[in-house]
């Protein structure tokens, strides 16, 4: 097992991977940038270590300082969490070199799925069906460029090969649009992933985004943990999620996991991953595989009843399942909310001091959270402060549940978008379930409209 643990992240699920390592006795080691050093974990973690300023370049991102800051604690594996390396195949590689357990899969794993022309092939050539599309990089010719969306048929989308985050992606409607969007987002994945290599795929006008969560040992055996609706997205980032998806057929389900668990097991596929699909007309197509934990694990786990992070840890120390698919069952249905520093309608980020925390309590309510009352939420980061679950028997008692944490949470001193969250757990069509990827985007046009009534 594990002895000492390193993690490599910050806030939120810096805290939730310190309370798993705790709970199967692991010594445990925080990092923290300059801006930093009152974080909770960094308080809790039995060890702390300062590994740069608070500009993420020299610090979260900093490989050497991260390992040399392993080094001298004599910590035996490293928690990537998600954003920051946890992707980074170089970090997992020099890791693995330098003698530590990464958590994650292997370097050459997270490479292949690390850039989406390759991931697509890959999963195509595993079986797994995806979006009719370029079916590899855009070549720099326009005319070449004009027929293979042609092929492809308007509307078309531009996505980035190194993408993350929704960056570098463009609608294009049309052949006139065509040229000036792959430019664009070009240039905007070249900013963002020091990498401007596009492809082309079908533009799905009325999706649902359904992920599915899996896990493997070092023994090859892998397991689904099921399914997540994630359709409730502000450009392209995920404000709600839900497990399970509502809606599916048991015949549906099962034919997705069998088809995410092969791939998985040929890819010999090592530690927790998210394979993502686009769900249209009954028709799953992937997108991406994320090789790492998600913000959204916690619905997961309050329906399977499995510590994902904690398997993730077993795991990677060498350890077999101790369950096999047959023993994971479904019960009730979880939602969360993703409760970001920002202001609810122009999103624009909103740091500052928190005056008075107070979270949200009661049956079937979970509250992921590095917040504390007085505690200075820095700038440099991401604006994700707190994931509030809620659990009921099913999908309406679970929003009901939800409804009255939001009404209870506390959050004085800095915009959150929690009044958002309320409108939307009100909206008749979410509540029915009629969502798709652009449901915010209708919501808000919707708004707008009726307070200019
Ligand atoms: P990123 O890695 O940048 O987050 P993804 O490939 O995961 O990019 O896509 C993010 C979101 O963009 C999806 O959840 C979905 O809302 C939208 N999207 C991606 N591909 C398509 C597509 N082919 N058609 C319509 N929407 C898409």
């Amino acid at each position: 097992m594990i002895r000492k643990l390193l993690i490599a992240n910050r806030g939120e699920i810096a805290l939730r991977i310190m309370r798993a390592a705790k709970a199967l006795n692991m010594q445990t080691v925080a990092v923290h940038s300059k801006a930093d050093s009152e974080l909770l974990h960094v308080r809790l973690c039995d060890e702390s270590i300062c590994i740069g300023p608070a500009n993420p370049q020299q610090s979260y991102l900093n490989i050497p300082a991260i390992l040399s800051a392993a080094e001298v604690t004599g910590a035996d594996a490293i928690h990537p969490g998600y954003g920051f390396l946890s992707e980074n195949a170089t970090f997992a590689e020099q890791a693995t070199q330098s003698g530590f357990i990464f958590v994650g899969p292997t370097a050459s794993t997270i490479r292949t799925m690390g850039d989406k022309i390759t991931a697509i092939e890959t999963m195509n050539k595993l079986g797994v069906p995806t979006v009719p599309g370029s079916n590899g990089p855009l070549p720099n010719n326009p005319d070449d460029q004009k027929k293979i969306a042609q092929r492809i048929g308007y509307p078309v989308l531009i996505k980035a090969s190194a993408g993350g985050g929704g960056k570098g992606m463009r609608v294009v409607h049309n052949e006139y649009q065509l040229r000036e969007s792959i430019l664009e987002a070009k240039k905007e994945a070249k900013n963002a992933f020091m990498n401007d290599e596009v492809y082309a795929e079908k533009f799905l006008t009325r999706p649902r985004h359904i992920e599915v969560q899996v896990l493997a040992d070092q023994y090859g055996h892998v397991v689904c943990l099921g399914d997540r609706d994630c359709s409730i997205q502000r450009r392209q980032q995920k404000i709600i999620e839900e497990a399970q998806a509502f809606g599916l057929t048991q015949q549906q389900r099962s034919e997705l996991y069998q088809i995410c668990i092969n791939a998985c097991e040929k890819m010999n596929y090592e530690g927790a991953g998210t394979l993502e699909f686009l769900f249209q007309d009954s028709q799953f197509y992937f997108i991406e595989m994320n090789t790492r934990i998600q913000v959204e694990h916690p619905v997961t786990e309050m329906v399977t009843g499995i510590d994902i992070i904690k398997e993730q840890l077993r795991a990677q120390s060498g350890e077999a399942f101790n369950f096999t698919q047959e023993d994971i069952q479904f019960r009730g249905h979880a939602i969360e909310c993703r409760i970001n520093a920002e202001d609810p309608t122009t999103m624009l980020p909103s740091p500052g001091t928190v005056r008075i925390f107070h979270p949200p309590q009661g049956f079937g309510i979970r509250v992921d959270s590095h917040l504390y009352t007085s505690y200075k939420i820095p700038h440099h980061y991401d604006s994700l402060i707190a994931k509030i679950i809620a659990f009921g028997d099913t999908r309406f008692s679970a929003i009901q549940s939800m409804r009255q944490a939001l009404a209870e949470t506390v959050i004085d001193g800095v915009k959150t978008n929690i009044s958002l969250h309320k409108k939307i757990l009100n909206d008749q069509s979410f509540i029915d379930g009629n969502t798709t990827i652009h449901f915010l985007k209708d919501f808000f046009t919707l708004q707008k409209e009726t307070a200019s009534v």
